[in-house]
Formats: C-alpha cells, structure tokens, sequence
C-alpha cells in the first residue's frame, strides 16, 4: 500500500483554523495542532509522503468528492449526510457544541435562552445544522472561519456564538479570556474522523493506525500536549 499510494505525494486538506487542532502558528508561519501533529504521526508510520493543503472547512468534503484531495483532517464530525459521499476512518476524538457569550452576558445561560436572539457561527458544520434546528434564533449569521464569529460577538453584533466544545474553550481560555465564558451544557455529542474519498484504500490502514496510538499510549500523550488533560 505505502508503495502505492507513494506513486504520488498525497494531499491533505485541512481547516486553516480550529484551534487547536490546526492553525497557523504565527511565529514559523507553519500549521500546528492535535490533528497536524496526529496525521503526521499516523503518515510516518505508514510511510506516506503527503503535502497540507489549508482550506475553507465548507470546500473539504467538495474537494474529497472532486479528488482534488486525498484526505481530510479537520476535526470533522462523522455524520450520515457525509458518510454518504465520503469514507470516515475510526473515530479519534469526541465533543459537542457549546454556547459562547460576552463575559458580561446575564441573561443567556442555555439554548432555550437563544430564543430571539442572533447566534453566530461556522459555515457548513454540525453548529450550522443545530443552531438551524434547534435554536428559536432571530438571526443567524454564517462565517467561513469562526474567528469572524467571535468578533460579531465580541463587537456585539451577535448575542451568542453555538460552535464544537474543544474549539471555543480554547478561545476562552486563551485569545478570549478577557471578552467571553462558556455557558450551560455540551450539546449534540459527536466524533471527529478522517474523511478519505469514497472507496479509497487508505482508510482502513488509517483506522489501523490511530487504533494502535490509543493502544501504545501516543494518542495520551498528544492529547494532553494540546489539551493539557489526559483523555
Ligand atoms: N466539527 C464541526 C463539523 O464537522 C466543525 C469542524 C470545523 O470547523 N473544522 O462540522
């Protein structure tokens, strides 16, 4: 196989931001993060020669479809409607979406408080579909990147950012300490998996690779070098 696939470099699409499983580190210029470090990982022991092609999150799963990529990693939430058109490899991270507020928000405390009000976030992910389904919004504004997001809030054009758990925790601990805090529960449980082109031949190899970093302990040891916690 690593023969194989090695015929041509594989390209490998990712988000150009969700922290912290990739972006860039402004000091290299480089992308980092869990996902950037656990491909790279999974790729060496494969011994697969592969190139990062950053991306809006929206044109991952067209550019799979297209074969213009050969892989995504993207914490990308497993779910029915892309199972249909793309290959997932085994689950490697679990989350759920969370609500976001400006550290002086009083009134919004969970999603039935989102009733009336503008809820931000991300383009073409599982927080597009529930905010949609779930949230009696006045307004729902749609960014590509949820770095927007976070500015409508903090700018006050949105009362609320609804985006994964890992990703705005992150934000609150670090670029939003000052601005927002997290509220109420974790909403809609979901996995993130490597997406693969239908039928490619990589995703069970992969699927092999990232059962044995959860049995040798490497996966432990990434997951608490980015999320400062033990899995
Ligand atoms: N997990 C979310 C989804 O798959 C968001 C992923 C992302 O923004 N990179 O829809």
């Amino acid at each position: 196989l690593a023969a194989l696939a090695q015929a041509k470099k594989l390209v490998v699409g990712h988000d150009t931001n969700f922290m912290p499983f990739e972006f860039k580190d402004p000091a290299t210029g480089d992308y980092v993060g869990f996902d950037i470090d656990m491909w790279k990982l999974i790729a060496d022991r494969l011994g697969l020669e592969y190139q990062l092609q950053p991306m809006d999150f929206n044109g991952l799963i067209p550019a799979l479809q297209s074969g213009n990529i050969d892989a995504a990693i993207a914490g990308m939430t497993i779910k029915s409607e892309r199972e249909k058109v793309v290959d997932f490899a085994y689950p490697y991270y679990d989350a759920g979406l969370m609500i976001l507020v400006r550290a002086d928000e009083g009134d919004i405390k969970s999603l039935e408080d989102l009733e009336g009000k503008v809820v931000a976030t991300k383009l073409g992910t599982t927080s597009e579909d529930f905010v949609k389904k779930n949230a009696k919004a006045k307004d729902i504004s749609l960014f590509p990147n949820i770095d927007g997001a976070y500015m409508e809030l903090a700018t006050g054009g949105a009362d609320a950012v609804l985006f994964d758990s890992p990703a705005v925790m992150y934000y609150a601990q670090t670029a939003g300490k000052e601005k927002a805090r997290v509220v109420g529960p974790l909403y809609m449980g979901q996995s993130y998996g490597i997406a693969f082109p239908a039928g490619s031949d990589l995703r069970e190899q992969v699927t092999i690779e990232i059962l044995k970093l959860m049995e040798d302990g490497s996966y432990a040891e990434l997951y608490k070098k980015w999320f400062g916690s033990d899995p």
